[in-house]
């Protein structure tokens, strides 16, 4: 296991691209999500997308508090309801904003094993799930954010 290099939205075009589907889950996924992991948790975040590592791979994790999740391919099955909160993300060190987001989703994505599932999630995990998928797009939050709520934090 390594640490990766978080990327930085001023410096990092990556961010802004757009990932393609992970099309095997081989060694080199798998080792790819170990290393986020610890990637993660390192940097205390709640979430991370291959993206913000340089890799343009439709591959996020999520761990609130509640166990970690490891969506690959993930797609919204549904979304409800509205939730604002204050936000921020790795690749925006030292910012906070708030940002409208759906209060449920339904999201279907394979596991590290290869098997499809669906989370159910609610409030800050729903939150971080539409977070981190929107990497995936190359879309951040600081696109989204509501305006005259982006500060410093920290
Ligand atoms: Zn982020």
């Amino acid at each position: 296991m390594a640490l990766r290099d978080i990327k930085h939205y001023k410096y990092d075009e990556i961010l802004r691209k757009k990932s393609r589907p992970v099309e095997k889950i081989d060694e080199k996924i798998k080792t790819l999500i170990k290393d986020m992991v610890e990637t993660m948790r390192n940097a205390e975040g709640v979430g991370l997308a291959a993206p913000q590592v340089g890799i343009l791979k439709r591959l996020v994790i999520v761990d609130i508090g509640q166990g970690l999740e490891v969506l690959i391919n993930p797609t919204f099955v549904s979304e409800s309801g509205e939730n604002i909160d204050y936000e921020g993300c790795l690749s925006v060190p030292g910012m906070r904003g708030k940002v409208k987001r759906p209060d449920r989703v339904v999201v279907e994505a394979l596991d590290e094993n290869g098997n499809l599932r669906q989370i159910e999630a609610q409030g800050y995990m729903a939150r971080a799930l539409c977070h981190e998928i929107d990497h995936l797009d190359g879309i951040l939050y600081i696109d989204k954010v509501i305006e005259g709520t982006l500060e410093e934090f920290n």
